[in-house]
C-alpha cells in the first residue's frame, strides 16, 4: 500500500464510466487516485454488495436563500441533497431575494451560503429584461451560465424575456461562449387555470404547444447566433423531434427532464394534491413513456430535480393559486432508480443521466465519474433496498412531497465529499461543502 493512500473504498459494484465492476477505489487529498482490482491488498472501507456511485450532480435546485429562506435554505437543502446521494448542486438565480442577476447580488448569495453547505454548491446567474450589461461581469465572477424564462416565472422580481430581449441576452452570452438555460413555455399558449381542486384544468392550461413553440423559437435563435442553449425541465415529448432535428443540424442544444415527469403521471394526481403542481406540468403516462425512450436514445441528456419548494401553506388545494414547484432533492435517486430498473436500465445509465452529463453541462471537470483525477465524491447505494416515503423523514425545510407513501428502491447509506463521509445512515457531519465557480 503506497503511503499517500489515505482512504480506500471497495465494493463488488463500483459504477465506473466503463461499467459496473468489483473494484477498490483509492483516494488522496480528496481526489481519486486509482481504481484498482477488488483484491488489491489495500486496507479499505468494505462496502460489499452496496454499490459505489459517483456523487450525483444536480444542476437545477432552487435554494431560495437569502430572502425566502423559510421556503428553503442552504443548510436544509444541502442536507437533503447529501441524504439523497447528491454531492454537488447548482443553485437557480430566482426565488431568493435578491435574485442572482448582478455581481453584487451574487456576492450576497455567497455570503448566505458560506459555511452552511453540506455539499458543494455553484450558482447560475439570471438573464432579465435590462440586465444584458451584467451578464459578462457575472460570467467573469464564476456563474455557470444564465437562466431565462420565456413566460412568467411565478415571482415578480424575475420577469421573463420576450423574443427581442431573448435575442439581446443570447447574443451577448454567445460573445463569451457562455450557456443560456431556458424555461421554455410560450405565454401565447398559456391560460389561467380554473379555480378548484381538479388537476385536469391545470394541465389543460399549459398544453404541449406551449413547450413546442417556445422551444422552436429558442432553437431558431440559437442557430442564428451560434449560441449554446439548454432546455430546462422538458415535460412534453412532443418537442423531442424538433430538438433531435436541430441537434443533427449542428445547433448546440442540450436537454434535461426531471424525476417527477419520469415517475409520476397526470392520471394519478388526486384532487387538491397541489404537491404535484409544477410548470410545465406532469403529463399523461403515455407522454412519460416517450420521455424514457428519449433518455434511452440520448435525445434527453440528463435528469435533474428542479427542487422548488415553498412553505406548506402555499401548497393550497386550489390548482389555480397553489405554488408551482416540487421538492425532489432527497428522493431523486431512488425515484429514478425504481423506475429505471423496472424499465431495464442499469446503474450506469442512472449515473450517466444524473452525474456525468450534468457535470459536463456545468463544465465541472472534477465531478461526475469514478476515475483517477476526479474529486472523491461518492454515493453508497443499496440498490435492492426499499423504503416507503415518509415526509417527516425528509431533510428539506418543509415536509411536502409528491412521493409520500410511495415505496422506492435504492437506499442511500452514505455520501462522501472529497474523501470525507458527510452523511451516514441519517447522520450528518458539520458542513464541508465548498462554493464552486466556473473554471474551478
Ligand atoms: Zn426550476
Amino acid at each position: 500500500m503506497s503511503e499517500d493512500v489515505e482512504l480506500a473504498l471497495r465494493s463488488r459494484r463500483v459504477v465506473t464510466p466503463e461499467g459496473v465492476r468489483a473494484a477498490t477505489v483509492t483516494v488522496a487529498d480528496g481526489t481519486i487516485t486509482a481504481v484498482l482490482p477488488y483484491e488489491a491488498g489495500v486496507l479499505a472501507v468494505e462496502l460489499g454488495d452496496d454499490a459505489l456511485l459517483p456523487g450525483l450532480v444536480d444542476t437545477h435546485v432552487h435554494v431560495n436563500d437569502p430572502g425566502r429562506a423559510e421556503w428553503e435554505g442552504f443548510w436544509t437543502a444541502t442536507r437533503a441533497a447529501a441524504a439523497g446521494g447528491i454531492t454537488t448542486l447548482v443553485d437557480m438565480p430566482l426565488n431568493s431575494l435578491p435574485p442572482t442577476t448582478t455581481v453584487d447580488h451574487l456576492r450576497i448569495k455567497k455570503e448566505a451560503a458560506q459555511g452552511r453547505t453540506h455539499v458543494d454548491v455553484g450558482f447560475w446567474g439570471g438573464a432579465l429584461p435590462g440586465n444584458v450589461k451584467d451578464l459578462r461581469p457575472l460570467h467573469e465572477a464564476g456563474v455557470f451560465g444564465f437562466k431565462a424564462f420565456l413566460s412568467p416565472s411565478g415571482v415578480d422580481e424575475f420577469p421573463h424575456l420576450d423574443q427581442a430581449q431573448l435575442g439581446a441576452s443570447l447574443g451577448e452570452i454567445a460573445e463569451f461562449d457562455g450557456l443560456l438555460i431556458v424555461h421554455a413555455e410560450d405565454p401565447a399558449h398559456l391560460t389561467d387555470a380554473p379555480a378548484g381542486p381538479a388537476y385536469a384544468g391545470f394541465l389543460a392550461s399549459r398544453p404541449h404547444a406551449a413547450e413546442t413553440d417556445a422551444i422552436a423559437r429558442l432553437l431558431r435563435q440559437a442557430r442564428r447566433l451560434n449560441a449554446r442553449v439548454h432546455i430546462l425541465h422538458l415535460s412534453s415529448a412532443a418537442a423531442l423531434p424538433l430538438i433531435a432535428a436541430a441537434r443533427a443540424d449542428g445547433v448546440r442544444v442540450t436537454v434535461e427532464t426531471c424525476p417527477h415527469y419520469l415517475t409520476l403521471s397526470a392520471e394519478e394526481v388526486p384532487d387538491g394534491a397541489s404537491e404535484f403542481k409544477c410548470c410545465p406540468p406532469i403529463r399523461e403516462a403515455a407522454n412519460r413513456d416517450l420521455l424514457w425512450q428519449a433518455l434511452a436514445d440520448g435525445t434527453i441528456d440528463c435528469v435533474v430535480t428542479d427542487h422548488s419548494p415553498s412553505t406548506a401553506d402555499l401548497k393550497t388545494p386550489d390548482f389555480a393559486t397553489a405554488w408551482g414547484g416540487i421538492s425532489g432533492l432527497q428522493l431523486s435517486l431512488p425515484a429514478i432508480w425504481t423506475e429505471a430498473r423496472a424499465r431495464g436500465h442499469q446503474l450506469t445509465d442512472v449515473t450517466r443521466w444524473m452525474s456525468a452529463r450534468t457535470a459536463a453541462l456545468a463544465g465541472l471537470d472534477r465531478k461526475g465519474a469514478i476515475a483517477p483525477g476526479r474529486d472523491a465524491d461518492f454515493a453508497v447505494l443499496a440498490p435492492e433496498g426499499t423504503f416507503t416515503v415518509d415526509p417527516a423523514r425528509l431533510h428539506h425545510r418543509n415536509p411536502v412531497t409528491a412521493y409520500a407513501g410511495k415505496t422506492l428502491h435504492g437506499v442511500v447509506k452514505s455520501t462522501w465529499l472529497r474523501g470525507q463521509r458527510v452523511y451516514s445512515e441519517g447522520e450528518f457531519t458539520d458542513p464541508k461543502g465548498r462554493l464552486l465557480t466556473r473554471d474551478g
